[in-house]
């Protein structure tokens, strides 16, 4: 998979931040509007790469320190909404055909605006974006999920929020922010509600803080989908030891977790739930070595769950604080793990598969432009389950 194949092949994106994915130049300009004077650099080039250099510090607390700047010039219907139609087309440009765009309204309201206004803003920009991709002749469909912050006691609003615009480009709903000393269960209001009207939704967990976390998202929250996940590890021992220092003692191959022997790896059974009742994970390689939830692209536990066949999903986080794209993770894998273009499309099915919108639009976008996408790249791809 060369990254012009990487680029080119449809994607689909389900774990991407509204807030964590702005232009640097658009930040710069925004801050201008609104006299925002506290952003560490006026220019978009040492902008950028400030960002992503704060969130290399390996702590998730710091990492998500730096989202203060990119939400201090999302605080106006204008700059929401020129963040969110740039964010279509930043997306589109990258080869994704639908993805799922999360933010949390209650951080928007600094200047004034009401949660619907922000909701609003976001929903406007979005359908401009997809109507510029459109003229351009190109396609793409961006849904939202609204996200409820942890450590914050705003969920059940925020999920009453998502129900109410559920028909109006809401797909779902989402709880993230620092995650040790925050369960789930704290927000099991929201979740029961959610669950007695119908809706979908996904909770950051198995990133920050381990087992615990992933166990009550699913057994006591019902989620629907995890946000990484990817600590899901701590519960697959390899040869007899758990996955952490089998890891630790093959940290200098580069390829062990692609030549590893299937027949030495045993689930326990919180990952045995997980993988027999395909709950899709969804996995942020660049993110997790930010926040040093893993220690490298080769070594990152996704390529031993796709070996395993878990329903394993491939997403951005946030594209600005890693300077990354969907093909650029991609291609990452490709480069550092052996990753295939057949690799692509089963993340790239098993992600539309698992997507909060009708079951009937996600088999036609895997019918109509995700299969016929792969074969145009000479990939016919095997059946997938
Ligand atoms: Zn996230």
């Amino acid at each position: 998979m060369t990254p012009g194949d990487a680029r080119s092949a449809p994607k689909v994106l389900l774990h991407d931040h509204l807030d964590g994915g702005l232009r640097p130049q658009t930040i710069v300009e925004l801050a201008d509007d609104i006299g925002y004077g506290d952003l560490p650099y006026g220019a978009a080039a040492p902008l950028g790469a400030w960002f992503r250099e704060s969130a290399d510090s390996g702590s998730l607390p710091r990492y998500l320190a730096t989202f203060e700047h990119t939400l201090a010039v999302m605080q106006t219907p204008e700059g929401i909404r020129r963040v969110a139609r740039e964010c279509v087309e930043d997306l589109a440009e990258d080869g994704v055909i639908y993805a799922e765009s999360r933010y949390a309204p209650e951080q928007h309201l600094t200047r004034g605006l009401s949660l619907e206004a922000v909701v609003e803003a976001v929903n406007a920009g979005f359908r401009e974006g997809e109507a510029l991709v459109a003229e351009r002749g190109g396609r793409i469909r961006v849904m939202v999920l609204l996200t409820a912050m942890r450590q914050a006691a705003m969920s059940t609003e925020i999920a009453r929020l998502a129900v109410r615009y559920r028909d109006e480009g809401v797909a779902g709903f989402d709880i993230a922010g620092a995650e040790a000393g925050y369960p789930p269960t704290r927000h099991l209001d929201a979740f029961e509600y959610l669950r007695r009207e119908n809706a979908h939704f996904t909770i950051h967990a198995g990133e920050g803080f381990g087992l615990p976390s992933i166990w009550e998202a699913i057994q006591w929250c019902g989620a629907d989908r995890l946000g990484h996940g990817v600590r899901i590890v701590d519960d697959i021992t390899i040869q007899g030891q758990p996955f952490g220092s089998w890891l630790h003692a093959h940290q200098t191959d580069a390829r062990a977790l692609v030549d590893l022997d299937l027949a030495d790896v045993r689930l326990g059974r919180l990952a045995a739930y997980v993988r027999d009742m395909r709950i899709p994970l969804e996995m942020c390689p660049s993110s997790n070595l930010q926040t040093s939830a893993a220690v490298s692209i080769a070594l990152h536990p996704i390529t031993l769950l796709k070996r395993l066949r878990f329903r394993v999903t491939l997403n951005t986080d946030n594209r600005l604080m890693s300077g990354t794209s969907l093909s650029r993770e991609a291609t990452l894998l490709a480069d550092e793990a052996g990753w295939t273009l057949a690799d692509l499309r089963w993340v790239t099915i098993n992600a539309m598969k698992s997507a909060f919108i009708a079951f009937d639009e996600r088999l036609a976008l895997i019918d109509d432009v995700i299969k016929p996408g792969y074969l145009e790249l000479g990939y016919a791809g095997e059946p997938v389950s």
